[in-house]
């Protein structure tokens, strides 16, 4: 798991002796590879990059992590059911690893100056993150989903009062047992509504619910207003017998029905706004001007974009050309194979929404990098027309 904070720790790291070592392990499914193939040609990844720190030397930290990695590397084999990212600087006491589903493209080792994050920030920015909870009429169980996993975390139990021969005659009679269960039933629902309310204020963003077709309509008056608005979807299911693996499926399958719809409206909100000078901006130019102004509410970046850029050491001014010196303070640029990681790192840092786009023809078309606009900078200054 990572949260923002970490993702945001993780980008602000920085090895003057470029020893930060980032490994991406992405299973391989058995009939492309057999299990031992793939742990030797990951290991001989890992051991390449320890050779060539052996050779230059003097980075014993490095070797340190590299070693410690091939450790790790060879305890993998036969625990192929998740991805695995591995970020290591040992020099700044930095060991992370992080479970990830299997959605990287391939695995990557990579030993450079800061972590690469761009994988990492895709996989948590379009990960499922939320509480589902399971209902009937007497219990109601919770979980918690990320990515591709639930756990079960909480279960909340109000018994119903067994009717039958306990309402014969002498006792109450039916209708009043009746209501008595009603009753009982109610303030169970309002119980489990209150839970999740209390959720919904500790931050959980999402909310997905399972329940009997003929339950919903007992338990939906109860929910507090704010657990709707974050009220995802709901599905179908027994809570008595359901299965953690079920759970997470329809969960999932909601999750990324509601992310895909989303992404839309965000993607042609940006590629629309962009067209009429409006609240977005794509292509990388527009992108970096955009962050440059502070304009930037949600960026955007797609699976393929990439590009290279420079960076001012000095001032940080990211520039879409292979420029030696910096157009705004003029001291000496770095060259950079892809800006991915410099943008995205810039986005943490000023607490921008980072929205993963995947597969989308318009976004493509449009430059596969975006932003949506909290304001245009051109636009605030008094006298000046938009267009
Ligand atoms: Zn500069």
């Amino acid at each position: 798991m990572i949260t923002r904070e970490e993702l945001r720790q993780l980008a602000q790291l920085e090895s003057p002796e470029n020893s930060a070592v980032t490994f991406y392990f992405q299973p391989q499914t058995p009939q492309n590879k057999s299990h031992r193939e793939e742990q030797i040609q990951v290991k001989d990844l890992v051991r390449e990059a320890l050779h060539r720190a052996e050779k230059n030397g003097n980075k014993p930290s490095l070797r340190a992590d590299l070693k410690r990695l091939l450790d790790l590397v060879g305890q993998l084999h036969g625990n192929h059911a998740r991805g695995k990212g591995v970020f290591a600087c040992s020099a700044q006491g930095v060991w992370r690893e992080i479970d990830l589903p299997k959605v990287l493209k391939k695995t990557q080792l990579y030993v450079a100056h800061r972590f690469h994050l761009r994988p990492l920030a895709a996989v948590a920015a379009s990960a499922p993150r939320g509480c589902v909870v399971l209902i009937d009429r007497e219990r109601a169980r919770l979980f918690d989903l990320w990515m591709d996993e639930v756990r079960e975390q909480a279960e909340i139990v109000d018994p119903l009062p067994r009717t039958g021969r306990s309402s014969g005659p002498g006792g109450y009679d039916a209708g009043h047992v009746e209501r008595h269960v009603e009753n009982k039933a109610m303030r169970h629902f309002k119980n489990v509504a209150q839970r999740l309310q209390e959720l919904q204020s500790a931050g959980c963003d999402n909310f997905v619910v399972g329940c009997r077709e003929d339950v919903w309509p007992q338990f939906e008056p109860h929910l507090h207003t704010y657990v709707k608005q974050k009220l995802l979807g709901r599905f179908s299911i027994d809570p008595a017998v359901a299965a953690a693996d079920q759970v997470r499926d329809q969960a999932q399958r909601i999750f990324e029905e509601r992310n895909a719809s989303e992404r839309q409206a965000l993607v042609r909100e940006v590629v629309g706004g962009a067209q009429r000078n409006g609240r977005g901006k794509v292509g990388l130019r527009g992108v970096l001007e955009a962050l440059e102004q502070g304009e930037v509410q949600t960026l955007l970046f797609g699976e393929a974009f990439y590009a290279p850029g420079s960076q001012c050491a000095n001032c940080g001014h990211l520039d879409a050309n292979l420029v030696e010196v910096c157009p705004a303070c003029g001291k000496s640029t770095r060259e950079l194979e892809d800006v991915t990681d410099a943008i995205l790192r810039r986005a943490l840092d000023a607490n921008i929404a980072v929205v993963y786009i995947g597969p989308d023809a318009e976004f493509e078309k449009a430059g596969k990098i975006g932003a949506l606009l909290r304001f245009r900078a051109d636009q605030a200054k008094p006298g000046k027309i938009a267009g």
